[in-house]
């Protein structure tokens, strides 16, 4: 299991430079899982995030310039839905729109069968 407990962080603080980089960060350690996994073919990749942080709205920015303008509308966590995003085997269990608190059972099932 690995967080990028500092996106949350950088929400809370409204620090787009701290939630860039933790999200490199984070790529790049999914990257490698990703290329695991792709190897191993047994192994089943969750990508997950229990809430958003910051409320960060694009509100301006051109295509010419490359640059979008953005800005958060709070300090605290939001009901924004989150994406997952699962690869390798029984990853067809996370699509759609669920619960957070459903990733658990559908990992649980995937690894002893039904409670
Ligand atoms: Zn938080």
């Amino acid at each position: 299991m690995v967080e990028g407990s500092f996106i949350d962080s950088g929400g809370h603080a409204n620090n787009t430079i701290q939630i860039v980089e933790e999200v490199l960060d984070l790529d790049r350690a999914i990257g490698k899982a990703l290329d695991f996994a792709a190897k191993d073919g047994q192994t089943l990749i969750v990508v997950a995030s229990d809430h958003e942080t910051g409320g960060m709205t694009i509100n301006g920015g051109s295509f010419e310039s490359g640059m979008v303008k953005g800005e958060f509308t709070t300090g605290g966590h939001t009901g924004v839905m989150t994406p997952i995003f699962a690869y390798g085997p029984g990853a067809s269990e996370f699509g759609g729109i669920m619960e957070n608190t459903d990733i658990h059972a559908k990992i649980y099932k995937l690894l002893f069968g039904e409670k």
